[in-house]
C-alpha cells in the first residue's frame, strides 16, 4: 500500500533536474577566469546592493582614480569614497575596501591573493570570511568565479528560486543556503547550477510574477499551483511533466 502511495506522488525537481533542464533550455555555459581574486574582491564589495552595471561602473572609476590596487590600499577612505560614489553606500564601501586591503597587506604582505587557490575549499572559505565585512556569498564569488572551485555564490535569484522549488527550506536564510545547495550539487555542476538558476529567475521565476506556464521545471515545482491559482495562468507544453526522465 505504501508502495502505491509513493509511485503517485508529485515528482519534485532535484538540482540535478535544474541543470539537465535548463541547459536545454540556456544553453551550455563555460567557466572562464573573470577577475583576479583581489579585484573580484573589491569589485563584489561595490555589487553589494546595487546593479552589476553600477558596480562596474565604480570599479572602473576606481581603478582609473588610483591605477592599481596598490594605490588603493594606500589612499584615504575619503579618497576611496569619492572614487566609488557611483556604486552608492560608499561611505559603508569605502571603509570595507580599506579594512580588506590593510588586513590582506598585513597578513600576505601584498594584494597576491593566489595562495588561496592551493587551499582545499573548506580552508579557503573560512580565510577569505576572516577578512573584515566578507561573508559567505563574497567569498564563494570569489572562489567560484576567480579560482573555479566548486563554491556556490547564493544571489537573492537563486535563494528565491531553490525555495520555490523546494530545494531548500522556506526558511532557510541565503547565508545558510550555500552550504546547504553546495552539498547537494556535485562539484563540478556548482557553476552551471549557479548561471542557470540565476538566468531563470530573471528571466522566468521572476520575483513578482513568475511565469510558471513558461517554465520548464513547472513539472516538479511545489509553488506552481499557487502561482498559476494567482494569476489564472495556463500550463502549457513547455510546463507540462516530461514523458521521461
Ligand atoms: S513553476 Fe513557477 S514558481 Fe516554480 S520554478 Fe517555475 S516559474 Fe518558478
Amino acid at each position: 500500500m505504501g508502495t502505491a502511495r509513493a509511485k503517485t506522488r508529485t515528482p519534485r525537481v532535484t538540482t540535478a533536474d535544474v541543470v539537465a533542464f535548463l541547459s536545454k533550455e540556456y544553453g551550455p555555459v563555460e567557466w572562464k577566469p573573470r577577475n583576479d581574486p583581489m579585484s573580484e574582491l573589491v569589485l563584489t564589495i561595490l555589487s553589494q546592493h546595487t546593479s552589476d552595471t553600477n558596480s562596474d561602473r565604480a570599479f572602473a572609476s576606481l581603478m582609473r582614480t588610483f591605477g592599481t590596487i596598490e594605490r588603493v590600499g594606500e589612499a584615504s577612505v575619503e579618497d576611496i569614497a569619492a572614487a566609488i560614489r557611483t556604486a552608492g553606500l560608499a561611505k559603508v564601501k569605502a571603509p570595507r575596501i580599506k579594512g580588506v586591503l590593510e588586513k590582506v597587506h598585513r597578513e600576505v604582505g601584498s594584494y597576491d591573493l593566489s595562495f588561496i587557490g592551493e587551499m582545499p575549499l573548506e580552508d579557503a572559505k573560512a580565510w577569505l570570511r576572516s577578512l573584515p565585512g566578507i561573508g559567505p556569498k563574497t567569498a564563494a564569488i570569489v572562489l567560484c568565479f576567480s579560482f573555479g572551485m566548486p563554491a556556490m555564490p547564493v544571489d537573492t535569484h537563486i535563494h528565491r528560486v531553490s525555495k520555490r522549488l523546494g530545494l531548500i527550506g522556506p526558511k532557510v536564510s541565503a547565508d545558510r543556503a550555500h552550504d546547504i545547495l553546495e552539498a547537494k550539487v556535485p562539484p563540478e555542476q556548482v557553476f552551471p547550477f549557479h548561471v542557470y538558476l540565476i538566468t531563470h529567475g530573471r528571466r522566468v521565476c521572476k520575483a513578482l510574477r513568475p511565469r510558471c506556464g513558461e517554465c520548464v521545471l513547472a513539472w516538479g515545482c511545489p509553488s506552481r499551483k499557487l502561482f498559476e491559482a494567482s494569476s489564472r495562468s495556463k500550463p502549457t507544453a513547455k510546463s507540462r511533466r516530461p514523458a521521461k526522465r
